[in-house]
């Protein structure tokens, strides 16, 4: 019950796994790992203090070897993660630095390796891409495990909770959030962690509401309290009033009653009420969030971002590395389409074993098919295992980033030489393949009609050309209220993307998370966008609320807006507009109409 003498603190951190969950409070502990000791080591024991950190290092692979034979079944497609943590445990960057630090300075392990860690800490947070700064975390994770091994601290082991509680840490590892028991765990929040994190990813994957990046609940909240988890609005509510409590018990009621009605549908088409079928896509990273997608009614791959099998390991994947994951992906979704991009990252900054560049503006500089086709050799290897897996399904191959025709034929070029390499090899593959690109760079709307005489479809990626086309960092939280989907600058790009390409004869789908926000799509269907594609969890929600619109009706009402000049009348007319049609559950406390 809500105690009289404490007052009710409402905090805000990112919502990224929805649903209401309402419990005690249980703060997860870290022992020893943040206040590490510094000391110097005598030369003559300097073995014997590099044998004690090898010793935490294969305890913590022990560790994780467990955690992966014991992890529940319905987790179990996210154990990848944990095998790259035991990758990373061996990295030369993390474990072959630490024991340089300690040979070299005398230092203890714990203080070498606190050292070495700072510096991948400082390397991976200046970063642009949320997604690299959140695969830095990794390198936290594992090295927080050696370092309890290290201080001689009991493992977290969030298995062994015994009561129904709600999480509340600085920071979990995969790790950590693998070992969640459902009937224990209601819910989870952190200080740390970003909506790219694998926390988050998991989180959804569980169902169970999450908060994180909520900056310092473990110092606010104390074992026990009493705290309302939001994970639909992001917001935590600690001491909550009687009142609050009754009105979070009734919406906690409603989400799950609307959530049981979403999921029994998902399966179903997404028709419009006019009789139009849209086809609403997945977004992955991991291959194994593949099965999400199918079990949430998606239909089909609308965005695989690969990036992540070239992180967390020493060198590049090999062909057959690649070729493994993504027929994995292809075969579950067979014969429904799967739009594997091609690499997007930004060339040092993600692959920090192979530093080319010191780039002052990294979203502007030597990132996705610039830096493919600087690497003729990198890329020529990840479309040879994509033209491969292609034989096992409907493979689309979609270019990032790109800003001009002669990328296009550059990236087309470089696709043909990898199929005639595999014919003079004789190796089998599928070349009729759909080959597109992604229009995120405000270039690319300008130069629309011109691209769309190279490509078979186009995928609007909001999330960048957001972020290029109103010079909003995406990943700066100072500017981020002005990162606006609705703008009128943005609305007019997708529709000129739409109008250019259906006029020359190609599909214009959208992978950016607008495509995701059921708040979108009046505009989205208005704007005719041929295929969605969002984040697994959002499917069966989007799917719902096409149902409830009809298209005639969304054109009408885009041309309405497409009058207006000002973003927050395009959102209010929305909310207005569509007040009881997508909006009935009421959940989120900024919509009101
Ligand atoms: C985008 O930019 O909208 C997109 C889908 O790509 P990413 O988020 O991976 O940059
Ligand atoms: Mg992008």
């Amino acid at each position: 019950m809500a105690e009289q003498e404490t007052q009710e603190i409402v905090l805000k951190g990112l919502g990224v796994a929805p649903g209401i969950c309402i419990g005690k409070a249980y703060l997860v502990d870290k022992q020893g790992v943040n206040v590490v000791k510094k000391y110097y080591v005598d030369a003559s024991d300097l073995h014997k203090e590099e044998n004690r950190f090898k010793s935490a290092v294969a305890k913590a692979r022990q560790e994780l070897c467990t955690i992966i034979q014991e992890t529940p079944r319905e987790l179990r497609q996210h154990t990848a993660i944990l095998e790259t943590h035991i990758v990373l445990l061996q990295d030369k960057l993390l474990y072959g630095r630490t024991i340089d630090t300690i040979q070299q300075f005398r230092y203890n392990a714990e203080w070498a390796l606190k050292n070495v860690v700072d510096e991948l800490k400082a390397m991976f947070q200046n970063m642009s891409e949320p997604y690299f700064r959140e695969r830095g975390a990794d390198i936290v994770h594992v090295s927080d495990r050696i370092m309890r091994n290290l201080v001689g601290g009991e493992p977290i082991n969030i298995k062994d909770i015994d009561k129904r509680v709600i999480l509340v840490a600085r920071d979990l590892s995969p790790a950590e959030t693998s070992q969640i028991q459902l009937e224990r765990i209601k819910g989870l929040v952190t200080d740390g962690g970003g909506i790219a994190s694998h926390t988050g990813i998991i989180a959804r994957t569980l169902e169970i509401p999450a908060i994180l990046g909520l900056n310092n609940a473990t110092r606010i909240i104390k074992n026990d309290d009493f705290i309302v988890v939001d994970g639909s609005a992001g917001l935590l509510i600690l001491h909550p009033t009687e009142q609050t409590l009754i009105e979070y018990e009734e919406r906690a009621v409603r989400y799950e009653r609307h959530r049981a009605l979403i999921a029994r549908e998902s399966r179903m088409p997404a028709k419009t009420v006019d009789g139009i079928s849209v086809q609403v896509m997945g977004n992955i990273e991991l291959p194994e969030e593949v099965v999400a997608v199918r079990d949430y009614g998606g239909n089909g791959i609308g965005l695989y971002r690969t990036e992540f099998q070239y992180m967390g390991r020493r060198g590049f994947p090999t062909e057959n590395d690649l070729f493994d994951k993504y027929r994995d992906v292809v075969e579950v979704m067979a014969p429904r389409p799967v739009t594997i991009r091609t690499l997007d990252i930004n060339g040092d900054k993600a692959l920090p074993n192979q530093p080319d560049t010191d780039e002052a503006n990294p979203a502007l500089g030597l990132r996705a098919i610039r830096y493919c086709l600087k690497k003729p050799e990198i890329f020529k290897t990840q479309l040879r295992a994509i033209l491969r897996a292609a034989l096992y399904g409907n493979v689309r191959i979609m270019f990032p980033m790109i800003s001009c025709c002669e990328e296009v034929r550059a990236a087309k070029a470089l696709l043909k030489e990898a199929a005639e390499s595999m014919a003079a090899q004789g190796t089998e593959f599928e070349y009729n393949v759909d080959v597109g690109i992604m229009i995120e760079v405000p270039s690319a709307v300008a130069i629309a009609d011109m691209l769309a005489a190279e490509v078979d479809f186009f995928s609007i990626g909001t999330n960048d050309l957001i972020q290029y086309a109103l010079a909003i960092d995406r990943g700066n939280r100072y500017v981020s209220h002005m990162y606006r989907p609705l703008h009128p600058a943005i609305i007019r790009m997708i529709k000129t993307v739409v109008d250019v390409g259906h006029q020359k004869g190609i599909k214009v789908y959208m992978c950016g998370e607008m495509a995701g926000d059921p708040i979108y799509l009046p505009v989205l269907l208005g704007l005719g966008l041929d295929e969605l594609s969002m984040n697994p969890q959002s499917i069966p929600l989007v799917k719902n609320a096409i149902r409830k619109l009809s298209i005639k009706e969304s054109r009408a009402f885009m041309y309405r807006i497409f009058k207006e000049k000002k973003e927050s009348r395009i959102e209010s007319f929305l909310k207005k507009a569509y007040a009881g049609v997508l909006f009935d559950l009421d959940l989120e406390e900024d919509i009101v109409v």
